[in-house]
């Protein structure tokens, strides 16, 4: 058997091949490095407490909070209007 190592062997490499891959394509999703040191909108240092606990992390909590409140507020406009679509 004495083929059987070179096969084993080349299945192995595209396996990793192949892993490398996809953990390339996951990172590339992820936010990038470890985040900013300073809010970017209003350029409040962020504490490294808040860098660590959100990796990428790049508002501070003030302007955090503010930006879902914007956020909660976009998607509650458009549950209602696609309830209302749903109902007719
Ligand atoms: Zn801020």
């Amino acid at each position: 058997m004495a083929g059987g190592w070179s096969r084993d062997g080349a299945v192995q490499d595209q396996i990793d091949a192949s892993v490398e891959d996809a953990v390339t394509l996951a990172r590339s999703r992820l936010p990038v490095g470890e985040g900013l040191t300073h809010c970017e909108e209003c350029e409040t240092a962020i504490p490294d407490a808040r860098r660590k606990a959100i990796p990428g992390v790049r508002l501070c909590v003030g302007c955090q909070s503010e930006r879902e409140k914007r956020q909660t507020a976009l998607i509650g406009i458009n549950r209602r209007g696609s309830k209302g679509s749903q109902l007719k």
